[in-house]
């Protein structure tokens, strides 16, 4: 079977970048687009904090681009999901990647860029609303909803920084958390509580998120005396956590408790030989298009660093 140089795992950012990077270093690489083409920023409508478009352009558009800048220099884009791999431990090593249960390839390396996705509650009405409305990146869409009122769901840490995040620019931010009690940090949660046009309102879980072609507003529940009320928010931002997409790696690449893989101080490397990681797969903080492009770049230049030390 052909030995291939490299092969990059997942489409968004990161895998596009690290493919635009590896095929100019001719290192002819094969990209697997997984699940969600395009990633994360599929769901997104307009991103205007990616740098160079200064105009803003839609996330869908933007991974259109990129696929084809990776094209232009010979990337191959296979559409098709990583069903399982088995990573070489040795330095020079052959590393299979099985695709869709029955395609196999092998290669040298190997750069994860397989993503995070958000966790969303789950209800019909908030998929309805997906990019209308309902997002789970305050950085990224807190913007379209400038002097107007918004919802924030969850308790933990990611939850106060978004709903502070978005009170600095909205008219007023709820905070529905489902105990009585959040998980964020203390001091996250002074900030919160600090905060003037931050209302928490604890017990709280949602019923349904409502509008017309937008969200206009929430119906939720006081689940300590099961008084339903109505919340005028024209946003609904989920901040209830991110699954790392690295389950296919388990037993096999260092990972933390939550499954964000583990590199190599402000490096790609994993702890195998060959094998990087690069963009939410391997980030929990910054999650961020940007960031995740950048470390797209470093996965590729390792790579090819690594493979030009094996000759
Ligand atoms: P966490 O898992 O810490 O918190 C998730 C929150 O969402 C919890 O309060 C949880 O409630 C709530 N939640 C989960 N499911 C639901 C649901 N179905 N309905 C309503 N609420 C729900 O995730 P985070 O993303 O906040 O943080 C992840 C990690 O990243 C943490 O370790 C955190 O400390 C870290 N982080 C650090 C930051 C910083 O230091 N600046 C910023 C952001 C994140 P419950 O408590 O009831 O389970």
């Amino acid at each position: 079977m052909e030995i291939n140089q490299c092969v990059i795992i997942g489409s968004g950012p990161a895998g596009y970048t690290a493919a635009i990077y590896a095929s100019r270093a001719n290192l002819k690489p094969i990209l697997i687009q997984g699940m969600q083409p395009g990633g994360q920023l599929t769901t997104t409508n307009d991103v205007e904090n990616y740098p160079g478009y200064p105009n803003g352009i839609t996330g869908p558009e933007m991974m259109q681009d990129l696929q084809k800048q990776a094209e232009r220099f010979g990337t191959q884009v296979i559409f098709g999901t990583v069903t399982k791999v088995d990573l070489s431990k040795k330095k020079g090593g052959v590393h299979k990647i099985i695709i869709d249960n029955k395609d196999q390839i092998h290669t040298k390396t190997v750069i994860i860029s397989t993503g995070a996705s958000a966790k969303y509650l789950g209800l019909d009405s908030e998929k309805k609303y997906m990019g209308s409305g309902v997002s789970a990146c305050a950085v990224c869409d807190g913007f379209f909803f400038k002097n107007q009122d918004v919802v924030v769901v969850g308790g933990g840490d990611s939850a106060a920084e978004e709903a502070t995040y978005l009170a600095n620019l909205c008219n007023k931010v709820y905070l529905l958390v489902r105990k009585d009690e959040m998980r964020a940090s203390k001091i996250m949660q002074k900030r919160v509580f600090d905060t003037k046009n931050l209302e928490v309102l604890f017990n709280h879980e949602t019923l349904e998120v409502m509008g017309d072609k937008t969200v206009k507003e929430i119906r939720v529940m006081d689940t300590k005396n099961k008084q339903e009320k109505i919340i005028n928010a024209t946003g609904f931002f989920l901040a209830i956590g991110h699954n790392p997409n690295t389950e296919i790696f388990k037993d096999q690449l260092t990972m933390d408790k939550t499954g964000y893989l583990i590199t190599q101080p402000d490096r790609s490397l994993t702890n195998l030989p060959g094998v990087f990681a690069s963009g939410d797969a391997q980030d929990s903080i910054y999650r961020q298009a940007i960031t995740a492009a950048g470390s797209g770049c470093m996965a590729a230049l390792d790579a090819e660093k690594y493979l030009a030390e094996l000759h």
